[in-house]
Parts: C-alpha cells; sequence; structure tokens
C-alpha cells in the first residue's frame, strides 16, 4: 500500500521508517503541506498521512477523493481540520491517533507553567550577561493554589495528577464527568465558579464549535485579576485580541501557549531569516510575561515511537479490512 506523507519532517521521516520494517509499506514523504494547491501530488496514493496545520477542508477532500485517496491518517489527536462530512460523502475513511502519549502534553503544561512563574526562561538570559539581580524575577509557591482545569480527558487528567503532586487545589469542568475526578481529588466545578476562584486555568478540550473562542472577552472578565492562561490544546479555544487587551489591562499576569489560532502561517518552520508579517502574533510576542512555543508539546520520542506505531497499524486495519479501531465518525 502507498501512502503519501504531507507536511513531514525529517524526525517523521525518521521514526515511520523505523517503525515501518514489520509493516512493510510503501511509504513517500513531503514537506509541502495539504491543501486545494498541492492535493493533486496524492495521485496514485490510496492513504495520504496529515498533520495539524494541513488544510483537509471539503474541496481538498474532493480532490482527494478524485485521485482516489481512499483514507486519510491523521497522525495526531485533534481532527479539527478535516471535512468529516465531506469525507464520509466520498467514501474516505478518516482514522487517528486519539492517545499517543497525555504525558509529553501535560508535562509541557507543567513546564509552561513553572517558566512563567519562576521567570527562568529571563533569568537564563540575564545570568548569561553577567546580570545575577533578582528584581523582577519574584514567583509564587505553587502550592496551594487553585488550577482550574477546562476538559477533562487524558492530558487534563494527567496534568491533574502532576498538579496534586504539587499540593494544588485542582477544579475542573468537562462536558462529562470523568469517573477518575474524585479519586484524583478533583473539584468538579462550573465554569463560571472555576472562572472565579481559579489563580491558574489550563485548557485541556478539543477545538469544536462549541469551545470556538470559549475564552473571550466576556470570559476573561469572570476570571481573577492576575489570572494565569495556559492553552496546549487548540489556538482558536482562545480569542487572541481580547486577551492581549486583557494583558494589556494586567488582567491577565501570565499567558503560556503551545498554539495559536493563526499558526498554520507559522509554526514548524523556520522563520528566522524572514520579516513576519502577523501582528497579532508580534503583539504577543513583545510581552516578557508571555511564553509561546510552536506547537512542541507533543513532541518527545515516546509520543513520536507511538504515533508512528499507531498510524501504522490504523494503515494496517484499513488494509486487512479489518474494523478501524481509531475511525474518526461523524457525531
Ligand atoms: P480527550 O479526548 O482525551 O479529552 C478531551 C476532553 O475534553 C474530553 O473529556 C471531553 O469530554 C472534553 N470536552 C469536549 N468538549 C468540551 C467542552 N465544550 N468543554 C469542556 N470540555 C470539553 O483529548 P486529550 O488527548 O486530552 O487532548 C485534549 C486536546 O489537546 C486535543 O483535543 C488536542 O486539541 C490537544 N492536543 C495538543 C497537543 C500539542 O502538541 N499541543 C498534542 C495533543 C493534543
Amino acid at each position: 500500500m502507498k501512502i503519501l506523507f504531507f507536511s513531514s519532517k525529517s524526525y517523521d521521516q525518521q521514526f515511520f521508517s523505523a517503525s515501518n520494517k514489520p509493516f512493510g509499506f510503501d511509504l513517500k514523504f513531503t514537506e509541502v503541506p495539504l491543501n486545494m494547491g498541492t492535493a493533486v501530488l496524492a495521485g496514485g496514493y490510496e492513504a495520504v498521512c496529515v498533520f495539524v496545520n494541513d488544510i483537509v477542508n471539503e474541496e481538498v477532500v474532493k480532490a482527494l477523493a478524485a485521485q482516489g485517496v481512499k483514507l486519510i491518517a491523521l497522525r495526531c489527536a485533534g481532527y479539527n481540520n478535516v471535512d468529516l462530512k465531506t469525507a464520509a460523502a466520498s467514501g474516505i475513511k478518516v482514522v487517528r491517533v486519539p492517545a499517543y502519549s497525555p504525558y509529553s502534553v501535560a508535562e509541557h503544561t507543567i513546564a509552561m507553567i513553572l517558566t512563567l512563574n519562576r521567570k527562568t526562561h529571563r533569568a537564563y538570559n540575564r545570568v548569561k550577561e553577567g546580570n545575577f539581580a533578582l528584581n523582577g524575577l519574584m514567583g509564587f509557591d505553587l502550592h496551594g493554589k487553585t488550577v482550574g482545569l477546562i476538559g477533562l480527558g487524558k492530558i487534563g487528567l494527567v496534568t491533574a495528577r502532576i498538579l496534586n503532586g504539587f499540593g494544588c487545589k485542582i477544579l475542573g469542568y468537562d462536558i462529562a464527568k470523568p469517573e477518575e475526578a474524585d479519586r484524583i481529588g478533583i473539584e468538579f466545578s462550573g465554569l463560571d465558579n472555576l472562572y472565579n476562584q481559579s489563580d491558574i486555568i489550563s485548557l485541556h478540550c478539543p477545538l469544536t464549535p462549541d469551545t470556538y473562542h470559549l475564552i473571550r472577552k466576556e470570559t476573561i472578565a469572570k476570571m481573577k485579576k492576575g489570572v494565569m492562561l495556559i492553552n496546549t490544546s487548540r489556538g482558536a479555544l482562545i480569542d487572541t485580541k481580547a486577551v492581549i487587551e486583557a494583558l494589556k489591562q494586567e488582567h491577565i499576569s501570565y499567558l503560556g501557549v503551545d498554539v495559536y489560532e493563526e499558526e498554520a502561517d507559522l509554526f514548524f518552520e523556520d522563520l528566522s531569516g524572514r520579516v513576519i508579517q502577523d501582528d497579532v502574533f508580534m503583539r504577543l510576542l513583545s510581552f516578557n510575561n508571555v511564553l509561546i512555543t510552536g506547537h512542541q508539546a507533543f513532541f518527545t520520542s515516546n509520543a513520536l515511537q507511538n504515533i508512528a506505531d499507531i498510524t501504522l497499524q490504523n494503515i494496517q486495519e484499513f488494509e486487512s479490512a479489518k474494523g478501524l479501531k481509531n475511525e474518526v465518525l461523524l457525531s
């Protein structure tokens, strides 16, 4: 079976080529992202493998179907970029990797909280320049602080377990209360109470029509002044302009984001030699209490290994016409 990998990097090639040994699929890698201009490359391939910022909208799915593609294999958990309705109507199956390492994302979330609190990003630069003054570096004890987690799925629950170790009080909100919540010590809460009470708020829900701009002017107004906001889920959960305004008003005192609503034009590329044209992003970068990473929360060797293994297993299930364990179905 021939599979074309869009948006692939050297690390994808390394992990997928190694994992492919027992499967023996014919893998072709291109750095080119999938969009309407590149869908034509899929001619002759039964499956395409795509990542978070590939465009898999209605017209792209139709173009893939016209090329004879039968399977879209996402090598990620989120599937908000895929038009599932058109895929179903075109007879294309969609599979994903629902869980590869919740630890990778949860641990990156904690790294962001600790960096913003203890200002290690600023301390690192100061000490390099021989500046050992502590002014401006004061943090707070995480012990005893209230952390609000929105989304108590795999990543939210691992984050809660780690925060327990710090002695935090944990409030959690989800559309469905998970069984483990009580055992982990999460106080299940309504959203308004979570906004009101939390010193730190971290987002772990998927991007859906319901969660688009969940964090906006009205919801920020319900948060404590001085709150820390962390988003390692999807950029469009946050209305970036509203958050910038709240940073300017010092309502939000710390912001950590691994994702950004317009990240498709920026992330995963070396743009250090170019002028970045996104003024909203550049404004975000200008705050020294904002920490941005370029969608790297998943990026551990353990996660990449699992992503490669599970994606190839998904493709094998499709080839052998077994039930697709990780199929993404229209809800
Ligand atoms: P999951 O499916 O295990 O959990 C998501 C949880 O969100 C579920 O419990 C679900 O009930 C809940 N939810 C759904 N709609 C909600 C709503 N309106 N309000 C509150 N909760 C809601 O997913 P996961 O593995 O924990 O991943 C969470 C998100 O993290 C993914 O959707 C993805 O966008 C993101 N992610 C980011 C990275 C990264 O590298 N930054 C990597 C993997 C996943």
